[in-house]
């Protein structure tokens, strides 16, 4: 390694290697330490490998994505949003495209181009990197930065970038060290929790039935209370819940959301449960949660039982289970006839009106008492995190430690999909190393 370095930025994903390239093209000397033996390994997970860095959102939009935390992100947003990152991957010959949805992606939808572009952006700057170093403690004398532990020794530094990520899919080699790190210099660790992440339902049996069941476009509604408990009246005819400003959910209802969800082996998955993941959860610990889904949201009780009645006369000579297929998915039909108590070979014209009601009931609103998250190695986020009152958001320094930064997913940030977390990763990412570099 060649000598001493001004700034050690620890962790080489999205936030570190665009704080690292940052800080270097500002003049200083940086060395980035990165525990496993590539960078960028959850940016290559990103967006099915396709890396959804941003979102069209406007600024407003996109802080309302991060719930009540996403106010600390504005300044860096101010700093450094969308069209700069967008200019920046250009500088090194990758352009971006926005999709009909908002997201940005590169536009060879390709996540590796963008680990590719930041490499050269630290190349640019004579960063080195050191792989295969794990930090472990951050250095202190007299009450300023002196350097960093690490598996290898001690190194020394002036500032350090605390960019080591969250601890969800901890092969990528985000394992939560950042977390001990801060907290050996002081800092409060808001309680970390899988951000988004599928739900386990508490009867696992029912859910294992239905298991492979795609639900598209349905409306999916969680409330604080026991299934037995729901009140449909209260469902929203609009999705509340984060990222709807203005639209706040209204006890008991904790979220409510359209679009696609999966019925699996265990629970519940699918984007719009993982949207609705980090509320449910959290209201768990105040006590039963539950969530109803409605597979046809677009047609109120009646017009639904009106469309079933005229199917079971006009198809009377035919099986149940086969006038079912043109209502639901496949792997819903044998456990909805189970349920509804009339045999999938009973035919149309013999369906009692309290069978079809039943039928009518669980497709308004097919219900799952929820037991808990699915791991927090399984979620794409990391919710909780260093506290924000111990950040200065307009630098991202450390209010406790002189001369230590942070940014990304180790602070107590996080978002829904959509290009959110990568966005403030980068965001935080340049101001820190931007701060860093004026700080040495
Ligand atoms: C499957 C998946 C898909 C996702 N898709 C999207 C998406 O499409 N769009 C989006 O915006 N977000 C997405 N996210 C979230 C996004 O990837 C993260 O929020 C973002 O990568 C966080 O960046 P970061 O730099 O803070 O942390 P990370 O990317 O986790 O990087 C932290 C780095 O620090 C290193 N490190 C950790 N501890 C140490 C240590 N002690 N010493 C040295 N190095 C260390 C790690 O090895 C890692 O390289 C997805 C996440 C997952 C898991």
């Amino acid at each position: 390694m060649a000598g001493n370095h001004q700034i050690i930025v620890i962790g080489a994903g999205a936030a570190g290697m665009i704080a690292a390239g940052r800080a270097a093209e500002l003049g200083d000397s940086v060395l980035l330490v990165e525990k496993m033996e590539r960078p960028g390994k959850k940016i290559l997970m990103t967006g099915n490998g396709r890396c959804n860095l941003s979102n069209s959102r406007d600024m407003d939009g996109f802080i309302a994505q991060f719930g009540a935390n996403g106010r600390f992100l504005q300044s860096a947003f101010r700093r450094f949003f969308r069209d700069d990152l967008l200019a920046l991957l250009a500088r090194y010959g990758l352009e971006c495209r926005t999709k009909a949805n908002g997201k940005v992606y590169p536009t060879t939808d390709n996540a590796r181009d963008v680990v590719r572009a930041f490499q050269h952006y630290m190349a640019d700057g004579k960063v080195t990197v050191r792989f295969e170093v794990s930090a472990t403690g951050v250095l202190v004398e007299n009450g300023r930065v002196s350097g960093i532990k690490t598996s290898v020794g001690d190194l020394p530094a002036s500032a350090v970038i605390i960019a080591a990520g969250g601890s969800s899919h901890p092969q990528t080699g985000s394992t939560g060290d950042g977390f001990h790190i801060a907290a050996a210099l002081g800092h409060t660790i808001v309680r970390l929790r899988p951000g988004l992440v599928p739900l386990v339902a508490t009867d696992v049996a029912q859910a294992k039935l239905m298991q492979g069941a795609g639900l598209r476009n349905v409306r999916v509604t969680a409330f604080r209370c026991p299934a037995g408990e729901i009140d449909l009246s209260l469902v929203p005819g609009v999705d509340v819940g984060r990222g709807f400003d203005g639209q706040r959910p209204k006890l008991p209802i904790i979220e409510s959301r359209t679009g696609n969800a999966v019925i699996t082996h265990f629970g519940l998955s699918g984007p719009v449960i993982l949207e609705m993941s980090l509320a449910t959860i959290d209201a768990l610990e105040n006590g039963p949660v539950s969530v109803s889904i409605d597979l046809a949201p677009d047609m109120d009780s009646d017009a639904l039982r009106t469309e079933l009645q005229q199917a079971f006369d006009r198809r009377g000579e035919e099986p149940y289970r086969d006038i079912m297929k043109d209502f639901l998915p496949l792997k819903l039909v044998q456990p909805f006839a189970a349920m509804t108590g009339a045999p999938p070979d009973k035919l149309g014209k013999q369906i009692t009106s309290g069978e079809r009601e039943s039928l009518l009931d669980l497709m308004k609103s097919l219900r799952f008492d929820i037991q808990g998250a699915y791991s927090m190695s399984t979620s794409l986020v990391t919710a909780g995190g260093i506290s924000l009152q111990e950040i200065d958001p307009g630098t991202m320094a450390s209010l406790l430690a002189e001369g230590v930064y942070f940014c990304g997913e180790v602070m107590d940030v996080d978002a829904g999909t959509g290009g959110y977390n990568l966005q403030a990763a980068f965001s935080t990412g340049y101001v820190a190393g931007e701060s860093a570099a004026s700080f040495v």
